[in-house]
């Protein structure tokens, strides 16, 4: 019986095949820093990499580790998966390892990657190239000139742009380059990039693989050989995962299709309730068909996620009164928790962004960015009518 032909839901519940010896249903956390050897001999082989087995927690040779990652990997279908402390720290190692020959980045990218790529890796060598949107029409010239990894988001924060894996890994490819997407919007459940030719993923696993606003990690995933490359770095910049937080991150996952699922779903009524609401000026939602990048999204994705902004037909001043008179939504910076969260991007992802900036960006101060927790869909619907009484319609 092949895991292989299960489905992503039986995957993400019977992902390993790791087991305690007293017949637990889940592997418990190894609470331990070190591991013990019979021989030196048997320690050699762990070392040398002879034998995979538990060594060391730091170096992220823990089982609970083992079944975190194998579990991430049958869920993406990937070779092979490795967690980390955060995403942040993922996308660390992943720039680390192969964005030495130069970086570019497409779109929109979550405020703690834009800051890395532009503020600290330059500092060590690492370049990176930016281009939005509407300058994709560069991409090949910049591949030209050498740089040796793509990376972006799909869909963007807070606009929720959709880019063409396929198409751009297909151009990368021609060229040489690698491609890795940052798929921590969407989810495994919403979209898979490896299948579209992406060549890693990384995901901060704060979001909707942990799903409840209680533990920090990062996870990327890709083939055996290009996952095994980020070993050292994980190991030698100390950002492995915690056990706790990994045998945490592995209950989460049991979930993850039903909580998905759930979300798409919720955040198509509100995005369908938003657009017909007169004090809304615009909602951006994939799962609309007026979206720009609707078909695109219907293309790659398997659902379009929990993640709308809605743009009020109002000043950035009442769009902040509308976001504190929210009952239900927390007014908080993060997303893919079970429960709702409301941000308004100006003052918080992008408040470091000049005005210039922001508006190339398409990022106006009457947006707020809604992130569909698990609460009945009708509830949040009813919060937003209230708060939406702040505008003028
Ligand atoms: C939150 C987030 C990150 C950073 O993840 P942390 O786990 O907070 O380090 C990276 N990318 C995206 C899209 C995010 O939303």
């Amino acid at each position: 019986m092949s895991a292989r032909s299960h489905g992503q839901s039986t995957r993400a519940i019977h992902g390993t095949h790791l087991r305690d010896a007293h017949g637990a249903p889940h592997l418990p956390v190894y609470n331990t820093t070190t591991f013990a050897f019979p021989s030196t001999a048997d320690l050699l082989d762990v070392v040398e990499g002879r034998k995979a087995g538990a060594l060391y927690s730091r170096y992220g040779l823990n089982p609970t580790t083992f079944a975190l990652e194998e579990t991430m990997a049958g869920i993406e279908e990937a070779e092979a998966a490795m967690a980390f402390s955060s995403g942040m720290a993922a996308e660390t190692a992943l720039f680390a390892q192969y964005g030495r020959d130069g970086i570019i980045c497409l779109g929109d990218a979550y405020g703690g990657t834009l800051e890395l790529l532009a503020d600290q890796l330059p500092l060590l060598g690492i370049r990176t190239t930016f281009l939005l949107g509407d300058e994709l029409g560069r991409l090949e010239d910049e591949l030209r000139g050498g740089p040796k990894l793509i990376f972006f988001e799909t869909p963007t924060n807070p606009a929720l742009e959709i880019f063409d894996i396929s198409a751009i890994a297909a151009l990368a490819h021609r060229h040489g380059a690698l491609v890795a997407v940052d798929n921590t919007f969407a989810s495994p459940v919403n979209q898979r990039p490896l299948d579209l030719g992406a060549d890693l993923v990384v995901y901060s696993a704060t979001k909707y693989l942990g799903g409840h606003s209680d533990i920090t990690a990062g996870v990327v995933l890709g083939s055996a050989e290009k996952v095994a490359a980020l070993a050292p770095w994980r190991k030698n910049l100390g950002t492995a995962i915690a056990p706790e937080t990994a045998a945490m991150l592995s209950r989460s996952l049991r979930t993850l299709t039903v909580r998905v699922k759930a979300q798409n779903a919720a955040a198509q009524a509100v995005a369908e309730a938003m657009d017909a609401d007169p004090r809304v000026a615009r909602v951006l939602y994939p799962g609309l068909a007026s979206f720009p990048g609707h078909e695109l999204a219907r293309a790659q994705m398997n659902g379009f996620g929990g993640i709308l902004t809605i743009e009020l037909a109002a000043d950035g001043a009442t769009t902040s009164r509308v976001a504190d008179r929210l009952e239900l939504f927390a007014l908080a910076p993060s997303l893919g928790g079970a429960e709702s969260l409301a941000t308004q991007p100006v003052t918080t992802t992008h408040h470091g962004l000049n005005p210039a900036e922001r508006s190339r960006r398409g990022i106006t101060d009457s947006m707020i960015r809604l992130s569909i927790g698990l609460e009945d869909p009708q509830d949040l619907i009813c919060d937003l009518d209230q708060a939406l009484g702040e505008v003028r319609a």
